[in-house]
């Protein structure tokens, strides 16, 4: 994608924003970040059995830039002022319009060759959420979870009331065929184990000191049709809380789903006091791993330390802080 387009993209974006009455002007509380960093964002664009040996050496640059992208995209907004939700918004719409990942275009298909997508966001200093499942039309559905969390009384809409709601709401309505690319199409054929996984998430925490949380995917590749997974499961998939920290999660949902994975972390640091390190830690590394499920978490907590533990060969991963400290990777160290 071109860097005019992103420019566009984001300046579409951060009208939508504030026509959808989410600048987060009006919510914005200095709970201030210590000695920390000023701001933070974190993504990841799943997780799975990625293998340096399978991968080529342009292929690994193309995610790395894509990564890369996608983190500039959302630190731009927090260097401006902007908030936590907006950053992470602007990065998962990057994700979301390439190919590489599995969320917006390029999404894996379900057992019936068509692609159904889920999203969610959650705000840390309100508590709010949003959430779409199952859509096959809405070309950002994480713009769908924000209109849902801002725009209506709900937190989850799901299938056609959640499409004709994203219309009514002005988001970019597109045919399925939008979203389906070769590989996918390859992959839901002859189930390459490689491709599992590949949601795309953001959490960052912004400098008046709010975290929010945003994951968005296609699911797992020859899905049930219908079939929803953890992603857009407050919770399960993601989960923010300005007491504790900002979570999105990716791998095989029906185990974040039984885990409640994301919100899991929060509650070990909530009230087992445990740093977001050790939390994110146990849940996956002990939690996860004994229950026999693979994935990962991009986690931040309030004062922005950052964590991104995952049991799988691989995860897409990053994050940047106002500090400068930076870092992209895609297999394990
Ligand atoms: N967690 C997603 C799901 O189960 C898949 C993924 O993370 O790639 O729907």
């Amino acid at each position: 994608m071109s860097y005019m387009r992103i420019l566009i993209l984001i300046a579409c974006f951060s009208f939508f924003l504030s026509s959808a009455g989410c600048n987060g002007s009006g919510n914005n509380r200095q709970i201030g970040s210590a000695s920390g960093p000023e701001y933070v964002i974190a993504i990841h664009g799943g997780a799975g059995t990625l293998s340096r040996e399978r991968m080529s050496q342009e292929q690994e640059r193309e995610y790395l830039d894509k990564l890369n992208e996608a983190l500039q995209a959302g630190e731009a907004i927090l260097k401006n002022g902007g908030t936590s939700l907006q950053a992470i918004c602007a990065a998962i719409i990057i994700m979301e319009d390439s190919p590489l990942f599995n969320a917006g275009k390029g999404a894996v298909f379900t057992n019936r060759k068509q692609v159904e997508l889920d999203a969610s966001v959650m705000t840390g200093n309100t508590l709010s959420a949003g959430a779409i499942a199952g859509v096959t039309d809405i070309r950002n559905p994480i713009l769908g979870a924000i209109a849902v969390m801002e725009n209506s009384p709900h937190v989850m809409l799901a299938g056609k009331g959640a499409s004709d709601f994203a219309a009514e709401q002005g988001l970019e309505i597109v045919d399925n065929s939008y979203f389906h690319t070769r590989r996918r199409l390859d992959d839901v054929t002859r189930q390459i184990e490689q491709e599992k996984y590949g949601t795309v998430g953001a959490v960052a925490l912004d400098s008046y000191g709010n975290l929010a949380a945003g994951t968005s995917t296609g699911g797992m590749s020859n899905k049930k049709y219908g079939r929803i997974g953890d992603s857009p499961i407050i919770g399960a998939g993601n989960y923010a809380n300005n007491n504790t920290c900002a979570v999105s999660a990716t791998g095989h949902g029906e185990f974040f789903i039984r885990q409640v994975v994301a919100y899991d972390i929060s509650a070990k640091m909530e009230y087992a006091r445990l740093s977001l390190e050790e939390a994110a830690g146990k849940v996956i590394y002990e939690k996860l791993t004994d229950a026999g499920g693979t994935g990962g978490v991009v986690a931040v907590d309030r004062f922005g330390n950052v964590s991104m533990p995952f049991n799988t060969s691989g995860m897409y991963r990053g994050y940047i802080k106002s500090t400068g400290e930076k870092k992209i990777a895609i297999f394990r160290e």
